[in-house]
């Protein structure tokens, strides 16, 4: 029998998700707080969800795509919500971008209750969600893993298990902390160069071949020239947003704190963001910090 989905959260990046299910085959329920959203999806080829408990109330698995934690604890934890109203042995995968406490809560409630479920949240923005070409970073039991592994393949490319509930959380925002900071470091770098005669090209030919290569400077070079599909030849427009890397930035500082692990840098990038936040920039490209630091912003 095919695999019943009941999908939560059809944003920028739940509606192409949820679509990609559909159009993989899959008989999926999808539901939003919009009904615009939830019209899209059905357009999409999916099946009007009216509620979260009737969305979820048949399905195999339960993918939701929310903004923040609080959403995500909300949609769960409530009586309205997914581990009240499951079908006993559900798996559920929540794909959402959220705080490593809140992830691990989650997982902890719908284990408790005997459902499986693996946080999974994804690399990749909206075109990676529309081309079905996100990266998943997956935290929770083997078995977890294991079923949500076919589901997200219809929507993603890599497939990556980070270890235990939380661990595909941890990952992801270990991973942007240090793009945040590698940014950061390659746009100071780029500018410093410029003030002293050094042009960009010769720079990026010199560097990204000695010890300062980086994915920021050789994938992404936010000093317009050396990488023609960058962000910084298009006026820096996204690609990947200055708001989102804050977001993904604060999260990283507030489970930083938690743990009483040092993130002086960590920090730091999250302040330098906020500055474009403050400027209201924080829908420019987040190699726009080169601006910010040429006092061009
Ligand atoms: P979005 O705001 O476009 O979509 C979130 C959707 O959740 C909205 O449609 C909203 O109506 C819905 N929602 C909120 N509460 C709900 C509830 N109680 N019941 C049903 N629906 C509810 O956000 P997005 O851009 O799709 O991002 C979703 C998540 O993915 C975030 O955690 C974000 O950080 C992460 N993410 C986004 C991107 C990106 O490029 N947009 C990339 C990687 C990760």
């Amino acid at each position: 029998t095919m695999t019943k989905i009941g999908f939560i959260g059809l944003g920028n990046m739940g509606g192409p998700m949820a679509a990609n299910l559909a159009r993989a085959g899959l008989d999926v329920t999808a539901t939003d707080l919009s009904i615009g959203a939830v019209d899209r999806a059905v357009e999409a080829g999916c099946t009007r969800g009216e509620t979260v408990a009737a969305t979820v109330k048949d399905a195999d698995v339960v993918v939701s795509m929310l903004p923040a934690g609080a959403h995500v604890r909300s949609v769960y934890m409530e009586s309205y919500g997914v581990i009240a109203n499951a079908k006993p042995g559900a798996l559920f995968i929540d794909s959402s971008t959220i705080d490593v406490d809140s992830a691990r809560a989650v997982i902890a409630a719908a284990t408790e209750k005997g459902f499986a479920m693996a946080d999974a949240p994804v690399s990749g923005g909206v075109a990676a969600a529309t081309g079905g070409t996100l990266t998943f970073m997956v935290g929770g039991e083997a078995n977890a893993f294991e079923r949500a592994k076919p589901v997200l393949e219809k929507m993603g490319k890599n497939i990556f298990h980070a270890g235990a509930a939380g661990n595909g959380q941890v990952a992801k925002i270990c991973n942007n902390m240090l793009l945040g900071i590698s940014m950061i470091g390659t746009c100071e770098a780029f500018n410093l160069a410029e003030k002293l005669g050094l042009d960009a090209q010769t720079f990026f030919d010199i560097s990204s071949a000695a010890s300062g290569q980086c994915w920021s400077m050789t994938s992404y070079c936010p000093a317009p020239g050396p990488v023609p599909n960058a962000p910084s030849n298009n006026d820096y427009k996204p690609g990947f947003a200055a708001g989102m890397m804050l977001k993904d930035l604060r999260l990283a500082n507030e489970a930083a704190h938690k743990a009483k692990a040092a993130t002086p840098l960590g920090a730091q990038s999250e302040a330098i963001y906020a500055l474009m936040e403050a400027a209201e920039k924080d829908g420019v490209d987040f190699s726009g910090v080169m601006k910010l630091i040429q006092g061009a912003l």
